[in-house]
């Protein structure tokens, strides 16, 4: 299949898509017949794919962070998006390796795409998780050093920056990503567990400090759930995220010199996936946003 661009590309100019707004599970979740669900099983624009980037380098090259089971739609989305023929993307990129970021990896190998040496970067550990479960094999593997900025390809005009965040780490460990082009930089983290912890552990106290510290004008963060409430069947100390309720009371409205913020990997049971929620309506009228699929920016 080949989906012609629809405008020009601006050659020279990176793009960022945002092909997957959803938590590992998606929208609707296996199984399940929740408010959210419903509403996506008969309403096809209502469903979501697990949180995902799509970039479009300086090149014209493609590159994702994250491998999602819905790697074929997510890129028919960034292609849309970003104006470019559907191909396979020339980079991938993971924070961790829990099951909605890496249960696309499969598909680089001899039972789909057959791809040879893709350049697949992770920490350490996440690169030595995914070799024992036997995922590797279609890529050339890349350790990341944190904290440090690289390119993932040579004239792609972006660099990435790993930056460790504390989360549930039975497997491997977990990153954010800051993604900075010429013109802008995003921060995208999908997957953190709390925080003080995230705070802690690169040294700052508040959260304005650390978006300050970084440079971000652009943040793509966690919002799985809006508050405890949510989950009934679940024991959600096991499953911690900072719940945006919490996230939204620490930050206050957003003040002019904020950084842009949307929320990302949004469960199914979020309430915030019902425009017309006062939740929504809440995070909006504070001046934050809810991350649209599809929605683009330029780096
Ligand atoms: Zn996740
Ligand atoms: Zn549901
Ligand atoms: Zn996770």
């Amino acid at each position: 299949m080949s989906v012609a661009p629809s405008e020009p590309v601006d050659l020279g100019v990176v793009e960022l898509a945002i092909v997957g707004i959803a938590q590992d599970g998606g929208v609707p979740q296996a199984g399940c017949a929740c408010k959210n669900c419903r509403m996506a099983m008969e309403d096809p624009s209502r469903r979501y794919f697990p949180s995902s980037c799509a970039i479009r380098g300086k090149d014209c090259s493609l590159h994702i962070i994250e491998a999602t089971r819905s790697l074929a739609e997510q890129i028919v989305i960034a292609s849309k998006s970003l104006r470019f023929e559907v191909s396979v993307p020339e980079t991938v990129s993971l924070t961790h390796t829990h099951l909605g970021h890496v249960d696309g990896l499969g598909q680089f190998g001899k039972e789909v795409i057959d791809s040879k040496d893709v350049p697949l970067f992770g920490s350490e550990k996440v690169l030595l998780d995914l070799k024992r479960r036997r995922l590797v094999d279609p890529f050339s593997a890349k350790t990341v050093t944190p904290m440090s900025f690289f390119s993932p390809k040579d004239g792609c005009g972006f660099e990435y920056m790993f930056i460790p965040v504390p989360h549930r780490d039975e497997y491997s460990d977990t990153h954010a990503i800051v993604i900075k082009g010429d013109e802008k930089s995003i921060l995208f983290i999908p997957d953190h567990d709390d925080w003080d912890k995230t705070l802690n552990l690169n040294g700052f106290e508040n959260i304005r400090e650390w978006w300050n510290y970084l440079e971000v004008d652009i943040i793509l963060l966690d919002g799985t759930f809006w508050n405890e409430k949510e989950i009934e069947d679940r024991d959600i100390s096991e499953i911690p995220h900072p719940m945006i309720s919490e996230t939204i009371e620490r930050i206050g409205h957003k003040l002019e010199t904020d950084p842009e913020l949307y929320f990302i990997h949004i469960n199914h049971t979020n309430p915030i996936l019902d425009e017309n929620s006062p939740q929504y309506q809440k995070i909006i009228r504070m001046g934050w946003r809810v991350a649209r699929q599809g929605g683009t920016f330029v780096l």
